[in-house]
């Protein structure tokens, strides 16, 4: 077991795709442990293979309360397979430091993924929910999206990353998400876990 170096926002293999992985193997079993390990040395709630750089489809996830926790979930080729309601809530991202910022997430989603003796499994997250919305932000790493690339405010984002000497946000990433926007502004614009930068450093700094 060992932490690894995560790597910051502006390293373009972030931008890239991970890979399925074709066998759960020892290999994938120690980088499974040792992203647990960063994850928590980070004080986070999830990390991507990519993260750590390696561009494999795996996600480990932990949002029980970071001083009493040990429940970790290894995700290992996960698929979305269903997602409603779209909700606006606050976001950071171990990759980004200190940056929070406001994005659209679905409240309810189903993934299924392999598990660490390689065993499908079906994962559920709801009402929008910190597990929800951890797993669409790791399941979004696998493919290169980042959480920014769901902000709702480009410009106050931009702001919070010049803060923090991140660079700004990449407009050809943006997603076009306007109609999730609609919703959450009929839902009455309520954003999920606003919550002060402390909390935020122990709740939400993931991903
Ligand atoms: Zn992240």
């Amino acid at each position: 077991m060992s932490i690894r170096k995560i790597v910051k926002y502006g390293d373009p293999i972030l931008r890239q795709k991970s890979k399925e992985i074709s066998k759960v193997s020892k290999k994938i079993k120690i980088l499974a442990e040792d992203m647990i390990d960063t994850m928590y040395a980070n004080r986070g709630v999830g990390l991507a293979a990519v993260q750590v750089g390696e561009l494999l489809r795996m996600f480990v996830i932990d949002v029980s309360d970071p001083n009493e926790r040990y429940n970790p979930i290894v995700l290992i080729n996960p698929k979305l397979i269903k997602k409603d309601t779209p909700v606006a809530c606050s976001e950071g991202c171990l990759s980004f430091p200190e940056v929070f910022t406001d994005v659209r997430r679905y409240a309810n989603v189903t993934f299924k993924a392999l598990d660490m003796h390689g065993k499908p499994f079906i994962i559920e997250g709801k009402d929008g929910e910190l597990l929800a919305r951890a797993l669409q932000h790791e399941y979004d790493h696998l493919d290169g999206i980042m959480f920014i690339d769901h902000v709702r405010n480009r410009f106050d984002a931009d702001e919070k990353l010049a803060e923090k000497g991140l660079p700004p946000v990449q407009p050809e990433y943006l997603l076009d998400e306007s109609e999730m926007e609609d919703v959450i502004i009929a839902n009455g614009n309520k954003v999920i876990d606003k919550v002060d930068e402390n909390e935020e450093n122990v709740e939400e700094e993931e991903k």
